[in-house]
Formats: C-alpha cells, sequence, structure tokens
C-alpha cells in the first residue's frame, strides 16, 4: 500500500510545532507494518537540506493563475528518515528559510498542492491514498474529485488529519483562478463564510477526516473558529487518533540532546543532574521544584496568563519555586516574559525557539505547565511524562486524553478546569506540595516512564483505516 503524506512540515527537515514531530514520525512507524509511507512537503532552505543529498525525480510546470511556475522533484537519497523524502522547489515561492510567515503563503502552498499533483499526473508514482495534514494540503480531495486536470486521481481516497482547527487558510475568492480544470459550479465546497477556506473545503471533500485525539473530535463541534456547524454536519466522518511519540528521538535512555541520560531506575540522579545544568545556566535556585513552559506564545495555549501567574504564584511563594520559559510568539507576550527577568528571582525566560533546549528541559525540569485554552493533541505532556517531568494541565483536548490527576486512580499528573490564573495558581500550589512528598513524587516518575505512548499503537489504527478505504474505492 502507497500512502503519501502531504504536509508543509516534516522533523528534522523542518518543525514549527506538533506538525512537524508528528509527520517526522508516523510515516516512519507506518513503514514498520509494511506499509509504503512517503512524504512530500514544500522545499525549505534549511540546515538538513543543505546536509542531505537530493535527486531529482521530475520536473515540470504548473500554472497559479496567470502565473506559470517551473517545479522540480527531488528525493532524499539515503533515506535516512525512515521513509521516503520528497521535496517541491519551486523558484522564489518554495526555496525560502522559514516555514511560515510570508505575505503570498496562499501562492505558496497552493502551488505546492499544484506542484504534487501535476507531478503524480504525469509520472508513474501510484499513490492508493492520500494522507493531507492541516489546511495547508486541505484543497488535494477538492482538486482530484473536481478538477479536469486531475481526474486519473478522483478515486484515491483522501484521509485529512487535523492537527489545528483553529488556522484554515482563508483565501479571498478572487484567487478561485489559481485552481485549475475546475467548474466554477463546484465553487460551493471550498465555501465557507464568504471566503474560500481549505480547512472547510478539506472536510467536504475528504473520505475521512482524523483529529490527534478522540477529546478534540467532540470539542471542534463546539469550538472550532467558526467550523463548528461544519463539523456537526460532517461529523460521521471523523475519527480520533492520539498522537504518539517517537522514542528514538524522544527517550531519557538515549537521546543525545541531554546532558546526562537516564532511565526510570536512574531517574532521580539523571533528572537531579539536568536539573543542575539548567538552574546553573538560567540562575535559577536547585533545590526548588522547577516548573516550566514550553512552546508558542499564543493564547491558543494559554500563554497571555503566563505573566500573571508567575508573579502571583512568585508574591504567595516566593522561595518555594522556580520558573523557566521557552517559547517564542506573540510580542506583547515575549515582552512581558522578558520584563519579569528584570525583577523576579527564580524566575527566566529564553524567547526563541531551540530544539535542543527544549529536549534539556525536559530532563531537568520537575514540573510543565499547560494551561492551553485548545489542545489537539498536545505532544510537550507526553515528552515530559517520558521524561519523568510531571504535567500540570488544564482539562482539554489531548490533554484530557493522556493526563490523569495523581488523586485520582492510577493517575500522575495535575489537572484544572479552566484558564483562570486564580485555578493556575491553585494547581502550581499543589505542585509545590507534592515535591515535598520525595517517595511520592519517585514513584509519580517511574509510574509516567513506563507508560506507552509510542507510536505503535496509533500508527496501526491509520493503517487499519487505510486499508478500510481501499477496499471500498
Ligand atoms: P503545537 O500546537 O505548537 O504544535 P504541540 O504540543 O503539538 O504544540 O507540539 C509542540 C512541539 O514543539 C514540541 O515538540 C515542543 O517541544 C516544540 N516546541 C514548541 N516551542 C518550542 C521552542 N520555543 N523551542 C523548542 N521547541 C519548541
Amino acid at each position: 500500500m502507497n500512502v503519501l503524506h502531504l504536509s508543509a512540515e516534516c522533523y528534522p527537515v523542518a518543525k514549527t510545532g506538533g506538525l512537524g514531530d508528528v509527520v517526522g514520525a508516523l510515516p516512519k512507524y507506518q513503514v514498520g507494518l509494511g506499509v509504503n509511507a512517503m512524504v512530500i512537503m514544500p522545499y525549505y532552505d534549511r540546515k538538513f537540506v543543505a546536509e542531505h543529498t537530493f535527486k531529482i525525480v521530475h520536473q515540470g510546470s504548473g500554472k497559479l493563475g496567470y502565473r506559470s511556475f517551473d517545479y522540480q522533484i527531488l528525493k532524499e537519497d539515503s533515506g535516512v528518515l525512515g521513509f521516503d523524502l520528497y521535496l517541491v522547489k519551486i523558484p522564489d515561492l518554495l526555496d525560502r528559510p522559514e516555514i511560515y510567515s510570508y505575505p503570498d503563503e496562499t501562492e505558496q502552498f497552493t502551488a505546492f498542492q499544484l506542484a504534487v499533483l501535476e507531478w503524480l499526473v504525469n509520472s508513474n508514482i501510484k499513490v492508493d491514498v492520500f494522507q493531507c495534514h492541516d489546511h495547508h494540503t486541505g484543497l488535494i480531495a477538492y482538486l482530484i474529485q473536481n478538477s479536469a486536470n486531475y481526474k486519473t486521481l478522483a478515486k484515491t481516497p483522501v484521509v485529512f488529519t487535523i492537527h489545528n482547527g483553529q488556522y484554515q487558510g482563508w483565501m479571498s475568492w478572487e484567487k478561485f483562478h489559481y485552481l485549475p480544470g475546475v467548474d466554477p459550479s463546484t465553487g460551493g465546497l471550498l465555501e465557507w463564510n464568504n471566503c474560500i477556506n481549505p480547512l472547510a473545503a478539506a472536510i467536504k471533500c475528504c473520505t475521512k477526516y482524523t483529529t490527534v485525539s478522540p477529546s478534540y473530535l467532540d470539542e471542534l463541534s463546539i469550538n472550532s473558529n467558526g467550523l463548528e456547524f461544519l463539523f456537526e454536519l460532517e461529523g460521521k466522518k471523523g475519527i480520533g487518533i492520539l498522537n504518539g511519540i517517537d522514542i528514538d528521538v524522544w527517550n531519557p535512555k538515549t537521546d543525545e540532546m541531554l546532558d546526562t541520560n537516564y532511565t526510570p531506575t536512574t531517574v532521580k540522579s539523571g533528572k537531579a543532574k539536568n536539573k543542575a545544568v539548567l538552574c546553573e545556566q538560567f540562575g535559577l535556585a536547585i533545590e526548588k521544584p522547577l516548573v516550566v513552559f514550553i512552546g508558542r506564545l499564543v493564547l491558543e495555549k494559554g500563554a497571555d496568563k503566563l505573566t500573571e501567574l508567575i508573579k502571583e504564584i512568585m508574591l504567595r511563594n516566593q522561595d518555594e519555586v522556580s520558573f523557566l520559559v521557552l517559547g517564542s510568539g506573540e510580542k506583547q507576550i515575549e515582552n512581558d516574559l522578558k520584563e519579569l527577568q528584570s525583577y523576579l528571582k527564580n524566575y527566566n525566560c529564553y524567547i526563541g525557539y531551540d530544539e535542543q533546549l527544549s529536549h534539556q528541559i525536559y530532563g531537568g525540569a520537575d514540573f510543565i505547565l499547560m494551561p492551553s485554552r485548545v489542545e489537539p493533541c498536545g505532544l510537550n505532556q507526553l515528552y515530559a511524562l517520558k521524561y519523568g517531568t510531571i504535567p500540570i494541565v488544564r482539562s482539554t483536548g489531548g490533554l484530557k486524553d493522556s493526563v490523569i490527576d495523581f488523586e485520582n486512580q492510577g493517575g500522575y499528573g495535575i489537572r484544572f478546569e479552566d484558564v483562570s490564573v486564580l485555578q493556575m495558581v491553585y494547581a502550581v500550589q499543589r505542585a509545590i506540595e507534592l515535591y515535598k512528598d520525595t517517595k511520592k513524587v519517585a514513584q509519580l516518575r517511574k509510574l509516567m516512564m513506563g507508560l506507552d505512548f509510542s507510536w505503535t499503537k496509533s500508527a496501526n489504527e491509520y493503517v487499519a483505516l487505510y486499508k478500510s478505504l481501499i477496499l471500498k474505492s
């Protein structure tokens, strides 16, 4: 079975968050299950691309409205990722260093999707299932079913995975002419709230859609940035599959980015050494419980509440806790967090993106705080569990599906209900109290590290889904 994953991100080629982690791991586990899983993504001018050899396997041209473009399909030569990796290169459009944030993002991702389809109809690559990820690939299902140019692909099932339903790729109707060979009467399939909405188009046209946790599937019909009614209508097509973690990358026993490796048996000393390195680097007191935040500094993650929470906690429990934040995002939140550095002791932040530092933090922290408003799956808490770091999470989405409060049967984390500073303060105070009980902490660490959140189970669920769709097509 040939499965083609289409994505804007794939670790370690290019990553800004969970999407990259998933697309870097899931195909590898699917290959392990006997599936020929391949990934195609835009070409980025990045370290991984510079350091690896790629072969041009196809070249051609396409049209984006009135503009013609030439594209190349490059294939990574060594197979180092455990699956075939293809890149789409288009001069001046898909050959840049950043993944997002260009003003012509619509043109970038539309051209990406068109080039992939052009390649497929002009080569002998066979695809049994399209596995599309997020709105950047949301037009594929519509195009194969409605464009005369791609009708040889029309029967191929499309599984569309929603990693984040907040971002939808909205395009104005003036750009409808970017889509070749389509009859304007099919435009209703693209439409949501007076614009072309690639995420909505994907939900309408895909064979099945999946969300990255079962709870997120339920939440989309209540909270999905305007698409609630659509999710209500199309709910029968939805399946929730919890993400896993790539234990080749995220394993404290083997993680080369950690100062000290450790196992469940050596977790106490291993974490203490990693914590010492972190505390030294960031000027934090080692004997206090270390609470961290890692992630995008945006409302979705509840990051706007961090400054107030940290101030409040330091006021009430000044000598009892240390805080460290790693993240980047909204400038106001970044500035507020930086300003705290000037007058708070036992607090520090690193504003930016640093993969290695994130590993060291999972390894050295005692608690990780995730006050997310929306969390489709959340990988941080899964990495934290593997590294024996106790998650403090708001009960939402994948956090709800993967963290049980330590006061409940079989529990190991700390949960709270609302994105309110008071509830967060209370949750951190519970962490401070818990930390004093060294026996309990040791027991929880062992329990968490023994939990199985690897990809094996979820990769099987995806493969079972593909097989059922192929049988029907
Ligand atoms: P998102 O909604 O951002 O995709 P996830 O929890 O699914 O959230 O995935 C976040 C991933 O991005 C994790 O691998 C996390 O460690 C990583 N990450 C987020 N921010 C940073 C940062 N500033 N530096 C390093 N890694 C980061």
